[in-house]
């Protein structure tokens, strides 16, 4: 009571401050609700093989589907969920969701491919993050190996040496790793070493650029030379061009992910995908 009386006569006086509070305290509440009814949904979006053209993976994105706003986009929401610690139970959900979502397509009969999650800065440094993994994966009945985390070098080199504790932890799960915006933080070539990561995902800024600025082509092909030399996998993300494909086809990038093959899509819509089995890649 006495906080928000406070609280009100400072709005009094700040009326522009008031009002953006105000928004944020209004949004918060309803992010709040919104995981208590699970209004959330994902998507899933693809990961090419490059040479084969078949989908040897794919992401789970995560929408809040509002009753009046319709879908709205994680950038509009994740870093309120992210200050105010909803992301943790809101990150939880998205977990035991991609995972049942998977073994459900398994359980249909489909050729499962692993499922990748984009994890938060503050999830991956609560404390409980192996032991909270290993309980949802042993619920949904998921194998360990089927669940891929997305890092970001940011959250990694906040505190490089406690990140690469909880990495390990991680991949003695039996989960993979990937690095996740490649190129857009400061990792140093001596960190990234020795991260134990499986992939390094391309930042879309550097695939929009390939086609058309020698320079963009250069980050993109020596990014492929370093995962390619360190034992990691190259995936780029964002790839929408014929020609941007051809450019990763020659530097021998692994996979891809873009709309050139597929947006996100809702579970149905990716299963029939998983289903018809064909190359998305066009021929050379
Ligand atoms: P991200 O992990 O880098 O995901 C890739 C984003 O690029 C997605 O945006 C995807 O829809 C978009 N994208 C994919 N292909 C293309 C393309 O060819 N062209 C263009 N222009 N965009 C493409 P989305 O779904 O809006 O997600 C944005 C970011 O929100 C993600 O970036 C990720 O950082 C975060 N995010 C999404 N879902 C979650 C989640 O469940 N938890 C957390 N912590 N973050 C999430
Ligand atoms: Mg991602
Ligand atoms: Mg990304
Ligand atoms: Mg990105």
């Amino acid at each position: 009571r006495a906080k928000r009386l406070e609280r009100s006569s400072f709005l009094f006086y700040a009326p522009e401050m008031n009002q953006r509070l105000q928004e944020t305290l209004e949004l918060e509440e309803a992010l709040r609700q919104a995981l208590e009814q699970e209004q959330f949904l994902l998507l899933y979006q693809p990961k090419v093989n490059l040479v084969t053209g078949q989908i040897c993976g794919c992401e789970a994105l995560v929408r809040w589907q509002h009753a009046q706003r319709g879908l709205i986009s994680p950038a509009q929401f994740i870093p309120l969920a992210e200050e105010t610690g909803l992301i943790v139970p809101l990150g939880d959900w998205v977990l035991r969701q991609a995972c049942a979502q998977t073994c459900q397509w398994r359980d249909a009969g489909l050729q499962p491919v692993p499922v990748a999650v984009n994890l938060s800065a503050r999830q991956f440094r609560k404390g409980d993050l192996t032991q909270r993994l290993q309980s949802i994966l042993q619920h949904s009945g998921l194998a360990a190996g089927e669940l891929e985390l997305e890092l970001t070098e940011s959250m990694i080199m906040d505190n490089p040496q406690q990140a690469v504790q909880i990495m390990h932890e991680l991949k003695q799960l039996g989960l993979s790793l990937s690095l996740d915006d490649f190129g857009t933080g400061y990792s140093s070539l001596n960190y990234l070493r020795r991260f134990p990561v499986d992939n390094l995902k391309i930042d879309r800024s550097f695939i929009r650029d390939v086609a058309t600025d020698t320079s963009g082509a250069s980050v993109v092909t020596s990014i492929i030379q370093i995962a390619h030399n360190l034992g990691l996998g190259a995936v780029a993300e964002g790839v929408e061009t014929r020609d941007q494909l051809d450019f990763l086809r020659r530097c021998g990038c692994d996979q891809l992910q873009g709309y050139l093959f597929s947006k996100p899509l809702p579970a149905e819509d990716f299963a029939a995908l998983l289903r018809e089995g064909r190359s998305l890649t066009p021929p050379i």
